[in-house]
């Protein structure tokens, strides 16, 4: 019997589904449907890797799942049954994409077009699958198979794919209906929230932010609530008209919880994070010595970008100072300042412009070897719908692709 498979959703893990389910399904009679409500196939595809799409990280599995924060263990065979190796040679040899590396592993197509990227998927699927665009999927029941209905019409499918995204960057069509669909199916959804997010400080700090707008320098950041610190990240990051944003930002923003209403909450910055603050006092008591004649904001320039320093020396009250007045409450206050750089919060980050959506359906209640539902069989949740979320350099896009490999080989009957 033909096998009739429904892809809720035609963005990233909806177009791979289809790519493999092509590939793998050789010459068995399998009728496939993506059903995409927009009127174009993967708006945020094309938006990927600012235009470009970072399409996967080349790394080994044990190395790639610690991007995946809490779910690298339940993605792990996902990840080693078919990892960025496996996902460059396919792009490479069956679609014919030319792909290069850049730094930190990340992996582009030689064209830097994401719009090129979506492109040629949705030419290599298009003589296996039926695309259908502007049909909004309104409902999904289970009889003996599925019966789907659309804003377009009604449709009867053995096997459902529900790929219909997260909650970020909602413009894109990821407006949350993979959660209403599956908890209408009994799955459990943990609560959403930002992450790979951009952070708006309060109004005081956005002074300061602004002033520095698109000034970027490696810190540490670290998330305080309520006097505890959460967590922190190392890396690159920007100041912003907004606040914050920039690599190691986007990464913490994860932690930040969801309603900050009645919590003390911000973020720490430490801008010279090679030292401890004892080893850069011991430092700069060295320098203030050896140039008295100099200004303290031309010795800080030694570590941090200019700006930033006479930013510094402004909060800490010694934007004129020579290093010969300098008293040791001065220096105090500026480590402190330099070390522990308090950013207030406005607001939570936004899923409006979130890259990716934390939380989501429960991994708890899907078979991790095929994606698969524990709670209803002939349904695989996959994609940004599910409680995965990665740090950035392609683990998003790579968690689709390794997911769509199992749920095919399960729907193949090859898993
Ligand atoms: C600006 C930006 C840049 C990014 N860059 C990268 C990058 O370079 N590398 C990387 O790995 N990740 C990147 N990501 C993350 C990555 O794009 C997502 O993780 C990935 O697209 C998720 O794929 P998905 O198919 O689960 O969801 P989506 O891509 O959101 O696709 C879901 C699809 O389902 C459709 N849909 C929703 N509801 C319905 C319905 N009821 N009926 C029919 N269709 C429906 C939507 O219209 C949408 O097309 C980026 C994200 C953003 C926002």
């Amino acid at each position: 019997m033909k096998k009739r498979v429904g892809i809720i959703g035609g963005g990233a893990a909806g177009l791979f589904s289809a790519c493999l389910l092509k590939k793998f399904s050789g010459n068995e009679d399998i009728d496939v449907t993506i059903l995409e409500k927009n009127s174009v196939l993967g708006k945020k595809l094309m938006l990927t890797g600012h235009g470009r799409c970072n399409i996967t990280n080349r790394k080994n599995a044990s190395e790639l799942k610690n991007g995946y924060h809490e779910a690298g263990n339940f993605l792990y065979p996902a990840l080693k049954e078919f990892g960025p190796d496996d996902v460059i040679s396919f792009f490479e040899k069956e679609l014919g994409l030319r792909l290069k590396e850049e730094d930190n592993n990340r992996i582009f197509p030689v064209c830097d077009s994401a719009v090129a990227v979506r492109d040629t998927i949705a030419s290599y699927i298009s003589d296996r699958t039926k695309i259908l665009c502007d049909s909004n999927v309104l409902d999904i029941k289970k009889t003996s198979g599925f019966e789907v209905s659309t804003s377009q019409g009604n449709y009867s499918f053995d096997y459902i794919i529900l790929a219909c995204g997260g909650k970020s960057f909602p413009k894109t069509g990821s407006t949350g209906d993979s959660y209403r669909f599956a908890e209408r199916f009994g799955h459990s959804v943990i609560p959403v929230s930002a992450a790979l997010a951009s952070v708006k400080s309060d109004p005081v700090s956005a002074v300061m932010t602004g002033r520095l707008s698109g000034v970027s320098l490696t810190a540490n950041a670290a998330v305080y609530c309520n006097e505890k610190k959460k967590a922190s990240v190392c890396g690159e990051m920007m100041f912003a008209d907004f606040g914050l944003t920039g690599p190691a930002i986007m990464e913490l923003s994860r932690e930040i919880p969801p309603d900050i209403t009645d919590m003390s909450i911000w973020i720490e910055l430490d801008l010279i994070p090679s030292m401890s603050d004892e080893q850069f006092d011991l430092e700069f008591q060295e320098l203030i010595r050896d140039h008295p004649d100099s200004k303290i904001a031309t010795l800080l320039s030694g570590y941090v970008p200019a700006s930033v320093a006479h930013e510094i020396c402004s909060a800490s009250g010694v934007s004129d100072l020579y290093a010969q007045s300098f008293t040791k409450e001065n220096r105090k206050k500026t480590v402190k300042e330099i070390k522990h750089l308090k950013i207030g919060l406005d607001r939570a980050p936004s899923l409006e412009t979130a890259y990716v959506t934390r939380g989501g359906v429960s991994l708890k209640e899907i078979d991790r070897k095929t994606f698969c539902s524990k709670l209803v069989p002939g349904l695989y949740i996959i994609g940004e719908a599910v409680d995965i979320d990665g740090v950035s350099g392609g683990y998003n896009l790579q968690a689709c692709m390794s997911e769509a490999y199992l749920a095919t080989l399960d729907i193949l009957g090859m898993s």
